[in-house]
């Protein structure tokens, strides 16, 4: 029988407690970690402005309006929306059919898009913090919007970044979904904090955020309100999770300077990221938060969770038998490398974005 005890740490299973799931690392199978070289962030070539894109400041969108010239936030009900408050209504008896098993529903809700910046060319990672900072108080007021909203339950921030994970517009933007149903993720977050207080009393998202500052080594950001780590049940390689310190049910509770303070953790993610790949990093971001049904939540604690494709330079995480046939994760890397990796970049010469001077 062949020694394994020299892959200790790297090949083994993790439970992951929000989803209630086991996750297979096999890090030893990878031939060995990269390294980073030092290199500057890569330098912004796209223009600011872009007459074909249909999120810019003037711009024509598919159905004909047209975006105002605007000079910060800008926000609009999507054009393509996939719940809408016009969907196609249900009849009472095709609503329920096929022995109890087949069910419709109205896709019923609101899609909006929101537009970060209005130069084309810019990423949250570098603009300004005070900008990423308008942009997380953009969603608070959102939130508050769609909180006061008949027949909407939850809110869904999202923003998939990137041509791998279908993005071809780099402007940037991120999407919100407010629905009368529930996310399952959500549904299935809020099951195991109940569970947790339960077995242990204890609030489970606080418990995480404890063992991190505990162990230390998967911390990637932090400030005296807000953690960027990648958990120690990571599925994506340089999967983080974003966290205020204080629980927070939604946003719509945090201060301004919490507020910041989320901004500036999630930010300096984006950094070590961009830095790291030397690339602007595409990542799948949803911001985890409580419903907003009228309803009390006391154990959840949102979050940002941050999904990155890559497992390192040039290589996409694909998910294949194991991830889409049998719903559990197989990772090829261990979390530990992966948030050394990141705390090791050098964001000392990294440059915010400068618009080229207008003379
Ligand atoms: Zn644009």
């Amino acid at each position: 029988m062949k020694d394994t005890q020299q892959y200790e740490g790297k090949w083994e299973k993790r439970w992951h407690p929000l989803r209630d799931e086991w996750i297979v690392y096999a890090a030893h199978r990878n031939t060995r970690p990269w390294s980073f070289e030092k290199k500057p962030a890569r330098k912004n070539t796209a223009p600011e402005y872009d007459e074909n894109c249909y999120l810019c400041p003037g711009n024509l969108r598919v159905h004909g309006d047209r975006n105002p010239d605007y000079k910060d936030i800008f926000i609009f009900d999507n054009d393509h929306p996939v719940v809408g408050l016009h969907s196609p209504t249900i009849s009472p008896q095709q609503r329920e059919f096929g022995g109890g098993l087949y069910r419709k529903e109205k896709a019923h809700g609101i899609a909006r898009v929101v537009c970060y910046d209005p130069r084309h060319n810019v990423t949250l990672s570098e603009v300004s913090t005070a900008q990423v900072a308008k942009v997380f108080l953009a969603w608070k007021l959102q939130m508050i919007e769609f909180s006061k909203m008949e027949g909407i339950r939850y809110t869904l921030i999202f923003e998939n970044k990137g041509e791998v994970v279908g993005v071809s517009n780099p402007h940037p933007h991120c999407q919100i979904y407010s629905t009368d149903f529930i996310f399952t993720l959500i549904q299935k977050e809020i099951e195991q904090a109940a569970w947790y207080r339960k077995e242990y009393n204890k609030n489970i998202f606080e418990q995480i955020i404890v063992n991190e500052l505990e162990f230390e080594k998967r911390i990637i950001a932090e400030n005296s309100t807000s953690i960027a780590f990648i958990p120690f049940f990571a599925r994506y390689a340089y999967e983080v999770m974003v966290m205020p310190k204080r629980r927070h049910a939604t946003l719509i509770t945090m201060s301004e300077t919490e507020l910041y303070d989320l901004a500036q953790a999630f930010q300096e993610v984006q950094r070590r990221y961009d830095v790291a790949f030397d690339m602007s990093f595409p990542y799948v971001m949803t911001i985890h938060q409580a419903p907003i049904d009228g309803k009390e939540y006391p154990d959840y604690h949102l979050y940002i969770s941050i999904l990155p494709p890559y497992r390192q330079p040039g290589l996409i995480k694909y998910l294949a038998g194991p991830e889409i046939g049998g719903g559990n994760f197989m990772a090829d890397t261990i979390p530990e490398e992966k948030a050394q990796e990141l705390r090791s970049v050098d964001l000392s010469d990294f440059q915010e974005y400068q618009s080229p001077s207008k003379e």
